[in-house]
């Protein structure tokens, strides 16, 4: 296909600095590289990580860092938390997340999850950095934060969106970016498919969230790989009837506006 000597990629949402990469991220990124990937939006996870992340970034310079509480380790915003990512973001080329809302669990509360979120939207919004949210099972309360705190101008990306056609409507009414990732190779996921229609061009972005959400097919323990990141673009170019190519170019551009400020050259 000509697209594949031609488009190039940007990966808005992964974890390099997971440890199962360790053993050869240098060979995974040269690959993803000459796959077209340009760029690696990589998002911390908790405090534990949020050196790893930076090391990974001063390592390879086309890996953009962001640090952030993931929702499931919300139960870590502990007395100065915000306080301590606010002296890491006087680099104005480091964003915001993981991170979010995730009702999908019992633990940690709510409570502590939508404060941590407040916390990260605020400083976002303060600083206008990029975020990069995560949401499961709790659209409502997202969108009502959203509404309470706004978003940063920068943009506000929610990745691996798994809501509703008629949330993804909703979300870019209040002014969320919204990214896609391996989910589409599974011809079976119909909502993301009903999603992903609705989506306008200039709010589209791509993600693989590597070493998790590996393709459809792929067989069990299998890491999910940076240069998987086409086969999103593939797919979702099937589900929007579109060339791959004038896809990824549509969803290059988004990203490179949403993440210009993190970009070595800005
Ligand atoms: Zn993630």
């Amino acid at each position: 296909m000509a697209s594949e000597e031609t488009s190039v990629f940007f990966d808005t949402h992964c974890h390099l600095q997971d440890v199962r990469f360790q053993p050869d991220l240098a060979v995974r990124l040269l690959q993803a590289r000459e796959a077209g990937i340009t760029n690696f939006v990589c998002c911390g996870t908790q405090e534990s990580d949020w050196d790893a992340v930076l090391e990974v970034a001063m390592a390879h310079p086309a890996v953009l860092p962001m640090l952030g509480l993931h929702p499931w380790f919300a139960y870590q915003a502990r007395p100065g938390w915000l306080e301590r990512l606010a002296e890491r973001l006087q680099n104005p080329c480091i964003g915001l997340g993981e991170c979010g809302l995730d009702f999908a669990i019992e633990e940690p509360q709510r409570e502590l999850q939508e404060s941590a979120f407040r916390g990260h939207l605020r400083l976002a919004c303060d600083l206008n950095r990029p975020v990069s949210i995560h949401c499961r099972h709790a659209w409502e309360r997202l969108m009502a934060i959203a509404r309470e705190e706004g978003l940063p101008k920068a943009g506000a990306v929610i990745h691996a969106f798994s809501g509703s056609a008629e949330m993804a409507r909703e979300a870019q009414t209040l002014g969320f970016y919204l990214a896609f990732g391996c989910s589409l190779t599974n011809p079976n996921n119909h909502r993301a498919a009903k999603a992903l229609k609705v989506v306008a061009e200039d709010r589209l972005l791509f993600e693989t969230d590597a070493p998790d959400m590996p393709p459809y097919g792929s067989t069990q323990g299998t890491l999910n790989d940076p240069a998987n990141l086409r086969l999103a673009v593939e797919a979702a170019s099937r589900v929007r009837g579109i060339d791959p190519e004038a896809l990824a170019s549509v969803a290059y551009r988004n990203s490179c506006r949403v993440f210009r400020g993190m970009l070595p050259t800005a």
